[in-house]
């Protein structure tokens, strides 16, 4: 007896550790050490005062709000610019306008000269002119965990920033972004979709777009938290917490390393490091989930 246990144990811990990197159910003593509650961080880090509720029921968390944006954007009032919060579009020098190549044509219009001979871009909205009030609803895991099948993402709300507003991908309609679609963006890289359902595409280093006059956009050159995406997982900006960038992103925009928020480590996106198209903007997200997306109502 004394040798077949001698045996069987060894065999049961190398067992054990391969199963957890996949996180079977069959570990359970190694699940709970990797999986981590988010449902203290979600609680305190959504903005209640911008109408979103987080209620947490067990092993479900669910996260409403009406999309609207807290901080500045001329969709709060593209007619009569007038609203509290309006402000205009970026407008901005171009300093290389090969990005610019295949959609010069339908650009153009946009663009300028100052007096020193620099090309100048003023973004503008298209038929999409209004942003109105939805009722968001989505159910986010209190235990995120890995998927064994990475689900990509659709279009439509990939998760909620934290002030309740959408965050989609980095496709617009059937097609990839591309400059002629950014081109509708605010200084937040945000814009409101043909249902006026205004949501986060990307985000740009502030200075380049806007000042940062303490507008709440979801800045990526940082390490801030920006949101939590469907799967429960957060992601943040281009940064780490102590100001480097990180080399080991997998190829969904993320890995397992400690944040502000979770201390002892949890898996967390990060902002694409790659400055799209030479445009200046950063996409949020592309690619799949790392876990499993919870459903969604309201879009
Ligand atoms: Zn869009
Ligand atoms: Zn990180």
């Amino acid at each position: 007896m004394k040798k077949y246990f001698l045996i069987l144990i060894p065999l049961f811990y190398l067992s054990s550790c391969s199963d957890s990197d996949n996180t079977d159910d069959s570990t359970t003593e190694d699940d709970e050490e990797t999986t981590v509650d988010i449902s203290s961080v979600v609680e305190s880090s959504f903005y209640t005062d911008n109408d979103v509720t987080v209620n947490v029921d067990g092993e479900t968390i669910t996260i409403t709000s009406t999309g609207l944006p807290d901080h500045k954007t001329p969709y709060w009032d593209i007619e009569n610019m007038e609203h509290e919060l309006y402000e205009p579009f970026p407008s901005y020098i171009i300093d290389d306008t090969d990005a610019y190549d295949d959609d010069y044509d339908e650009l153009s219009r946009l663009m300028s000269s100052d007096d020193d001979g620099n090309t100048i871009i003023t973004y503008e909205n298209n038929m999409n002119t209004e942003m109105i009030v939805f009722d968001y609803s989505m159910e986010i895991p209190t235990y995120p965990e890995e998927a064994e099948n990475k689900e990509e993402t659709d279009l439509g709300l990939i998760g909620l920033a934290l002030n309740g507003v959408p965050i989609y991908n980095n496709y617009e309609g059937a097609t990839v972004l591309g400059v002629v679609a950014m081109s509708t963006f605010d200084s937040a890289g945000a814009h409101p979709g043909p249902n006026s359902d205004y949501h986060y595409h990307t985000a740009a280093q502030l200075g380049i777009y806007a000042d940062d006059d303490g507008s709440s956009y979801p800045t990526v050159n940082d390490s801030n938290l920006i949101g939590f995406l469907r799967d429960g997982y957060p992601i943040y900006g281009r940064q780490e917490e102590d100001g480097t960038y990180p080399d080991d992103l997998d190829e969904n925009g993320g890995h397992t390393d400690v944040t502000a928020d979770f201390p002892d480590g949890i898996y967390h996106y990060h902002c694409s490091n790659t400055n799209y198209l030479n445009t200046g903007w950063y996409v949020i997200k592309e690619g799949a989930y790392h876990g499993t997306p919870g459903p969604y109502t309201g879009g």
